[in-house]
């Protein structure tokens, strides 16, 4: 399955991390938003910790 997962282009300048979002924009500094391909978190990783961070983001 192919997920459609993004990352914020600008995370290493604004963020202390990576900035997964599912949208074109980070929700956090608003700059664009890559394909996350290749992540340093698979995002089918089944023990993915950041999977469920980026739910509990969206869930606010
Ligand atoms: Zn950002």
């Amino acid at each position: 399955m192919k997920s459609d997962i993004r990352v914020c282009s600008a995370w290493r300048e604004a963020h202390d991390r990576p900035v997964y979002t599912l949208d074109d924009a980070c929700p956090d500094c608003g700059a664009s938003a890559k394909n996350a391909v290749p992540a340093p978190f698979s995002p089918e990783d089944p023990n993915g910790e950041y999977r469920r961070a980026l739910k509990r983001r969206h869930r606010q």
